[in-house]
């Protein structure tokens, strides 16, 4: 059983590293042969539009599109939520996502680099602790449709993570504050995908 990361762009070692250590084997995708060997995926944060493109480019938009429908694990961090979203708002002329999350995102709504902020968030599905959430030119979740479920806020009321059957996405990053639980959260919907079969 293997968990790609998503490695065309964007911080992919780090979630790698996670993944690892959390007892996965891991595989980098970047071709479409690479993502049709994997129980679970994870899209990185990085910049979802070069992310785009990219994925664009290696023929793999389409792959993910359909893994995603076929009901494939996947979780986004920041980048990886925007492209995971049906609508990106905001998105550079031409942009598009994956989708198969019912929400509506915009990028960069806490503003440029500098508005980059840490704060610790309640998430109740994560246990009582909470989770100390790092945003970086983050996107917000700017509407959350009936097949989404938020799982928490930032203190404004504005959802920042979201989750739908198999997939799941931070509008921050855990990968690189040793916040494991999310990784752990998302391992489990693999294991229980591939149980399934
Ligand atoms: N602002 C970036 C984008 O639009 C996301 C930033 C991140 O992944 N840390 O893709």
């Amino acid at each position: 059983m293997s968990v790609g990361v998503l490695a065309l762009q964007g911080d992919f070692r780090e979630h790698a590293t996670v993944l690892r250590s959390l007892g996965s084997e891991v595989t980098l995708v970047r071709r479409p042969e690479e993502l049709a060997g994997v129980t679970g995926l994870v899209i990185p944060g990085g910049e979802s539009s070069v992310m785009d493109k990219l994925t664009r480019l290696f023929g793999l938009a389409e792959p993910l599109r359909v893994a995603v429908a076929a009901g494939l694990p996947v979780y986004g961090t920041c980048a990886g939520l925007i492209m995971l979203a049906d609508t990106v708002l905001d998105g550079i002329r031409g942009q598009q996502s994956i989708g198969g999350l019912d929400i509506s995102v915009r990028r960069n709504a806490f503003g440029s680099q500098t508005a980059s902020f840490e704060t610790d968030l309640d998430i109740p599905v994560l246990g009582e602790t909470p989770v100390h959430a790092v945003f970086i030119r983050a996107p917000v979740v700017e509407s959350v449709g009936p097949l989404a479920t938020s799982l928490a806020t930032v203190a404004d009321g504005r959802c920042v993570a979201v989750e739908q059957g198999n997939l799941l996405g931070t509008s921050f990053h855990p990968e690189i504050t040793g916040e494991y639980r999310f990784h752990e959260y998302f391992l489990r919907k693999v294991r229980s995908a591939a149980f399934r079969g």
